[in-house]
């Protein structure tokens, strides 16, 4: 086993380090551009990244290892050390202004991760995603519609350091802006480590800018929401897939409390996966 545990190890470096070097982004129309050179569709290789020795040579590993591993407490080991890994990256520009690194909280064996856009305020003050208003709200609709708490599921955000408007001044409220594809395709190599260490049955992408990433969608999220997708890259190997429920942002429904209905109903259909799997 500890052979195994070591290979698996050693396999995930090389893997992630590949991952690292691919600009790994989706289309995300209407979101701020940096300046500089816009990474182009082709360069998007997840397919790519599925079909190397070294991927298959990493997910043999993860299968045989992921359960025992999993038991023996190594998800919580291995969030740990990323996290300490996180909190030192200034792999883009919000690296210099974050106050705090937002990982990401709850139980890192959850069967279900939900994923925000990035820390406003609160969470970059407090390093804990979802914890101003859109947070309330969110812990307010797990435990009315699911019956469970934030310790119970894993909460964690595309991008883990605050986007600010104006990076001279992380203590103005209001400093918030949408995080760009740059510092998106910087980050997303983090989300991606996280989802194989918990290794969810499903994730719950929240709001637009989430859903537009991790399924390359480029509709709306009135129209995706609310049914269930597979996500796009294959972490687990073929035919172990990880499902994706796209769903409005608690923000958004802060703005137009008439989109909780839809919401509502999208976390009935979660609960009802939930219970299934
Ligand atoms: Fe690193 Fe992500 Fe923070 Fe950028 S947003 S500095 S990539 S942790
Ligand atoms: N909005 C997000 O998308 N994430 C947070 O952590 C907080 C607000």
């Amino acid at each position: 086993m500890q052979k195994e545990l070591n290979a698996l190890a050693s396999d995930l470096a090389a893997y992630i380090k590949r991952l690292d070097e691919d600009t790994y982004i989706s289309p995300l129309d209407g979101m701020p551009q940096p300046s500089g050179r816009r990474p182009q569709a082709a360069e998007v290789d997840a397919e790519g990244i599925m079909k190397t020795p070294l991927r298959t040579a990493a997910l043999k590993v993860v299968k045989s290892a992921g359960k025992a591993a999993r038991e023996s407490g190594d998800a919580k080991a291995g969030m740990a050390a990323l996290a300490e890994e996180i909190k030192k990256c200034r792999k883009c520009q919000l690296g210099n202004s974050r106050l705090n690194a937002v990982v990401g909280v709850g139980d890192p064996n959850a069967k279900v991760v939900f994923v925000g856009e990035g820390p406003g305020f609160q969470e970059d003050h407090k390093g804990e995603p979802f914890v101003g208003r859109s947070g309330s709200l969110l812990d307010k609709i797990l435990d009315t519609v699911l019956g469970l708490k934030r310790s119970d599921v894993y909460i964690a955000n595309i991008v883990k350091c605050h986007p600010m408007s104006n990076p001279e001044n992380p203590e103005a409220h209001g400093n918030d802006r949408p995080p760009t594809i740059e510092e998106i395709s910087a980050c997303r190599p983090y989300l991606d480590r996280q989802l194989m260490l918990i290794k969810p049955k499903c994730v719950v992408t929240l709001g637009s800018v989430a859903t537009k990433v991790l399924l390359g969608v480029t509709q709306g999220i009135s129209f995706v929401r609310g049914k269930w997708y597979d996500y796009p890259v294959e972490l687990f190997g073929p035919g172990h897939p990880i499902k994706v429920l796209p769903t409005y942002h608690p923000a958004a429904l802060l703005r137009n409390s008439n989109l909780k209905r839809d919401t509502w109903e999208d976390m009935k259909m979660l609960k009802a996966f939930l219970e299934k799997n």
